[in-house]
């Protein structure tokens, strides 16, 4: 077994997930007794399938200005340099079940977008790298498997 490492998910046996899933990374608590969830999204599965990168670009850019229409105190939603998926952190909401309905939510007006928010050389860092229908199809196959998002290990 390989050492324990700083950083939670270099513990975590990237091999026995089962993705898509959600999975609760750890709680950060203030000295004043704020709490931050953070949490693991995950759409693909560890190598063996990662999205591309317009689409990711496009979905992160949708998924960033939606959910803070859907739940309080978002803080970050975040790619993983993997492409497998985002890492999401929320400000003193401990409920998973809220955290679901609103990435569910968020995904949803994904589907519906005529336009991915911010993509242009003022408001992003590379806006020639955007894909609004590779977001959907991201989009589109999370949802399909929303039942197995509460379950990150295999069997
Ligand atoms: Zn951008």
């Amino acid at each position: 077994m390989t050492k324990k490492m700083n950083v939670e998910s270099f513990n975590l046996d990237h091999t026995k997930v089962k993705a898509p899933y959600v999975r609760l990374v750890g709680i950060t608590e203030g000295s004043h007794g704020d709490k931050i969830y953070k949490y693991d999204i995950r759409f693909c599965q560890p190598n063996k399938e990662h999205m591309e990168m317009p689409g990711l670009h496009s979905i992160e850019h949708l998924m960033a200005e939606n959910i803070r229409n859907h739940i309080e105190g978002v803080i970050d939603i975040g790619p993983m340099g993997c492409q497998t998926g985002f890492y999401f952190s929320i400000l003193n909401n401990e409920s998973y079940d809220e955290a679901l309905e609103a990435i569910e939510k968020t995904l949803n007006d994904v589907l519906t977008a005529d336009e991915v928010p911010a993509c242009n050389p003022v408001q992003c860092g590379w806006a020639a790298n955007h894909s609004l229908e590779g977001a959907k199809e991201i989009a589109r196959k999370m949802l399909a498997a929303k039942e197995e998002w509460r379950q990150v290990f295999a069997e």
